[in-house]
């Protein structure tokens, strides 16, 4: 029997949802009987049950990923004009709070085995003006933060990882000592979009820190510059996680490593009916993290990714492009950058070559054997 595009998905949140919707419910049904729709003890909760899971001294909730990133980048009280080090492979929201800060991003390409920046791209980058990197741990794996932050202490900037993508990875140091990922750089920051790891049913976003100080600042800026209410100390913003999505997240977070092991499965599957095929790099993984697939990436290298992309979906299965055009190809970037370039070969290539298939905790051997034959058949 054929499938059909409403059986298999880029995610599924519903059958995701009806397995988990007895809690769920409860938690939301809570929050309704006590009326506590703003700062709720759910979002304490939350809070100190993340903290714990990431060991991270502090965790702040916030309204989403991209206020998590604004939110930390002020918190680091840079200049307008200051420079940060930023992937141009990565989803916009990145860039765009540099950007908006009027800072500079300074955009570097990525390695092409990992999609991620590394320590040589970062240093390569470095002027004066420098002072902050941002590392984007792409897809679902951790960038190489050890050497990463051996470049940031050298040059005394600021790490602010963008860990949307891989909430629950698992990173270790050359020591031994393993930590959560996001949880290397001065700040990380994650979002609860529905489709991330660790999505909400609505906005939600993160900012955890083991810096006290930097711990108390990104709560005052979330919260209008103010501890004291009405006395505000800084120029902040508004940006809660509502206690609903809080109660949805708590309960998600205690599946949230079976949710990853659920998505390392899938991605065996794939590797495992790929790994022959020679037009195909099947995605490879950072020696020193582990991998909660956000997204499962495969690499065309015979330039056929878009004709792949039709050949799928005239199979009922749908693909992703992530990300299609490089950000500083992007008309609003084109005049934000402060480095002028025209090319960065990989995150070219990336873009006219990467495919993201269906990916989610709820794929099960039918539909990726259906997905493995159709793609073996194209090729
Ligand atoms: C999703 C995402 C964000 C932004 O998160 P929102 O919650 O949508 O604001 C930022 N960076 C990356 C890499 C993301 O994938």
């Amino acid at each position: 029997m054929e499938k059909t595009a409403l059986q298999i998905q880029m995610v599924d949140l519903r059958t995701q949802y009806l397995k988990i919707k007895d809690e769920v419910d409860a938690g939301i049904q809570e929050v309704l009987d006590t009326t506590t729709f703003i700062n709720g003890p759910k979002v304490h909760e939350f809070q100190r049950n993340l903290e714990a899971y990431l060991g991270a001294k502090h965790v702040i909730p916030c309204a989403n990923g991209t206020d998590a990133l604004q939110i930390a980048m002020m918190a680091v009280d840079l200049q307008p004009g200051d420079e940060v080090i930023v992937p141009a492979f990565t989803y916009v929201a990145t860039a765009e709070v540099i950007a908006l800060l009027r800072l500079k991003p300074v955009m570097v390409d990525v390695d092409p085995d990992t999609f991620n920046l590394t320590a040589e791209i970062a240093e390569a980058a470095i002027t004066p003006r420098t002072k902050a990197i941002v590392p984007v741990n792409l897809f679902g794996q951790s960038c190489d933060m050890e050497s990463l932050m051996e470049v940031a202490k050298k040059y005394n900037l600021w790490v602010i990882e963008d860990n949307a993508q891989a909430i629950g990875a698992d990173y270790t140091f050359s020591d031994g000592r393993q930590v959560k990922t996001g949880t290397i750089g001065h700040i990380g920051c994650t979002s609860f979009y529905p489709s991330k790891n660790l999505g909400a049913y609505g906005d939600g976003g993160a900012i955890y820190t083991n810096d006290e100080e930097l711990g108390r600042k990104c709560r005052m800026i979330a919260n209008h510059g103010q501890v004291k209410r009405y006395y505000h100390d800084m120029i902040g913003v508004n940006s809660r996680l509502d206690t609903i999505q809080a109660a949805i997240l708590d309960v998600k977070l205690k599946h949230l490593d079976e949710y990853a092991a659920a998505r390392q499965a899938a991605a065996s599957y794939y590797d495992h009916a790929f790994q022959h095929i020679e037009q195909l790099q099947i995605p490879k993984r950072q020696y020193n993290s582990t991998h909660v697939f956000h997204q499962y990436t495969l690499l065309v290298k015979d330039g056929r990714r878009d004709q792949l992309q039709a050949h799928l979906q005239s199979k009922g299965i749908p693909t992703m492009i992530y990300y299609p055009v490089p950000l500083y190809k992007q008309e609003a970037y084109k005049t934000a950058m402060v480095n002028e370039i025209s090319e960065l070969p990989v995150t070219e290539m990336l873009c006219q070559s990467v495919i993201s298939l269906p990916i989610h905790t709820e794929m099960d051997e039918e539909m990726l054997a259906y997905i493995c034959e159709a793609v073996a058949e194209f090729f």
